[in-house]
């Protein structure tokens, strides 16, 4: 098989470099300019390689809608407020959320519609799909671009998109996880030769077993700690949905899907989706530590039954035909269902300290160690 034109790059790179850390790979991989995943694909949906729950049925994004104009509400109808999501994908979760939205005319005419988004392509395709919808989108590349003043955000598959740094056990010390090339010339994962000693590190590292591997997601715990400190500050709501666990855990979660299935992480660069499970213990401690409450994590299935979509379903099967209700019906199994996205994908939410949220209930640190699902 042909390489790909970022495996090419990436090889020359770590030939002239030596060995890239995970993170470097994973962030090359994705956002590459010209070659990375997000740039030059459109990944979503049936004849794409995965699909995410605005992409499963629309029931998500109107029980989204509902939960944000309620909270709106609680909020004390903030006016204007910058209305934001992170990662749109096609837009499908904004366009069905606003559908909703609309049902509260005072909550669209406060809202200011921000996209963030690096890819110029998918850009195109949310400007597409949000065309003729009740509000025009500005674009920003990072949060902090984002307008000042109280804030609404959703980021759904969004924190498990950006990069994370891996460090393994060998022996008495820690070492980085770095990709590098072997004697033929392929892609490998190999461990860094700068060594960090265990003693003197957290108890639950020093007492690891050798072999194991902790992650940590720099730009996510960065993003989150900058969204936090700005809610704290100016008021408003964040909810995260994402495939995640409690920490602490050690595992690799690092993972590659083309084509809904599993592929191996370092092959064909670019054309694979890569994503790392989110730890939520980790997010949480980062909003916390800003100075803004956390509510959750709790399972998708519980948060989404609890705001009413079973209901939703019904009213939207009501006056179809046996098929699309048969359709329907298995939507909501793949939104909640137990093996299915229900209790896998978690939704957390930050806000001030002191504000009640639907479906949400506020949360205090776990001190607690669980696996990873
Ligand atoms: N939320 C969508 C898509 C999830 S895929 C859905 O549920 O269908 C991840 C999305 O995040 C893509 O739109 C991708 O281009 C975007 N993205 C990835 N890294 C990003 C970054 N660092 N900054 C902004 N957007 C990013």
């Amino acid at each position: 098989m042909t390489v790909t034109p970022l495996e090419h790059r990436i090889k020359a790179r770590i030939r002239l470099d030596g060995p890239m850390s995970v993170f470097d790979f994973m962030g090359t991989c994705l956002g590459d300019p010209e070659h990375g995943y997000y740039m030059a694909r459109e990944p979503f949906g049936a004849g794409g390689d995965f699909v995410t729950a605005p992409e499963v049925s629309q029931m998500f994004g109107e029980v989204i809608g509902a939960f944000l104009v309620e909270t709106w509400e609680r909020l004390g109808r903030p006016a204007p407020f910058q209305l934001v999501e992170f990662g749109p994908g096609r837009g499908t979760l904004m366009a069905d959320l606003l559908r909703v939205a609309r049902r509260a005319p005072a909550f669209v005419a406060a809202a200011r519609l921000g996209l963030v988004e690096t890819s110029p392509r998918l850009r195109a395709r949310q400007a597409a799909t949000l065309a003729g919808g009740p509000l025009s989108p500005t674009w920003y590349a990072a949060a902090e671009e984002i307008p000042a003043g109280p804030l609404i955000a959703v980021a759904n598959e969004f924190f498990d998109a950006l990069p994370i740094r891996q460090f393994e056990r060998a022996g008495d010390a820690w070492r980085e996880r770095m990709v590098g090339l072997d004697g033929e010339g392929r892609l490998v994962m190999g461990l860094g030769a700068t060594a960090l000693p265990g003693a003197g590190l957290p108890e639950r590292l020093a007492a690891a077993e050798d072999g194991a591997i902790v992650e940590v997601s720099p730009v996510g715990v960065a993003i989150m700690a900058g969204l936090a400190r700005r809610i704290a500050a100016e008021g408003g709501v964040l909810l995260a949905i994402d495939y995640g666990y409690s920490g602490p855990a050690f595992g690799d979660t690092f993972q590659a899907v083309r084509s809904h299935t599993p592929v191996e992480a370092l092959e064909r660069p670019g054309e694979a989706d890569l994503t790392a499970h989110v730890d939520f213990t980790a997010l949480g401690a980062a909003a916390r530590g800003a100075g803004a409450a956390v509510h959750g994590p709790v399972e998708q299935g519980d948060f989404l039954l609890s705001l009413g979509l079973a209901e939703r379903a019904g009213r939207l099967g009501a006056d179809k035909d046996e098929a699309t209700r048969a359709d329907i019906v298995g939507q909501v199994e793949r939104l909640v269902g137990p093996d299915e996205m229900g209790s896998l994908f978690k939704v957390m939410a930050v806000t001030r300290p002191g504000v009640a949220l639907p479906g949400l209930a506020p949360t205090f640190p776990l001190s607690d160690t669980r696996s990873r699902p």
